[in-house]
């Protein structure tokens, strides 16, 4: 999963882009859930939030390193659960 540092600038730009609606605003600046996030693997080629974030605020979360396959599960998960 990725995560949002606190230089997030809430621009509100990445929300409408993920594709899980894994990105919600916090108490101060915007988040995302780590059990949501699939880095976008099932949907685009690259994560969009990264893309499109102004000031590149969205590392990898390092408490969750996932591999490919293990996002592509969780893409299947959320996709099934929907
Ligand atoms: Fe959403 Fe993709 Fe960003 Fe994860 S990487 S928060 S799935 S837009
Ligand atoms: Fe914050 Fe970047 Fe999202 Fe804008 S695009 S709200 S700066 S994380």
């Amino acid at each position: 999963a990725l995560m949002i540092t606190d230089e997030c600038i809430n621009c509100d730009v990445c929300e409408p882009e993920c594709p899980n609606e894994a990105i919600f605003m916090g108490p101060e600046i915007y988040q995302i859930d780590p059990d949501k996030c699939t880095e976008c693997v099932g949907h685009f080629d690259a994560p969009q939030c990264q893309q499109v974030c102004p000031v590149a605020c969205i590392p990898n979360d390092p408490q969750r390193v996932e591999s490919h396959t293990q996002l592509m599960q969780k893409y299947l998960r959320l996709t099934q659960a929907a």
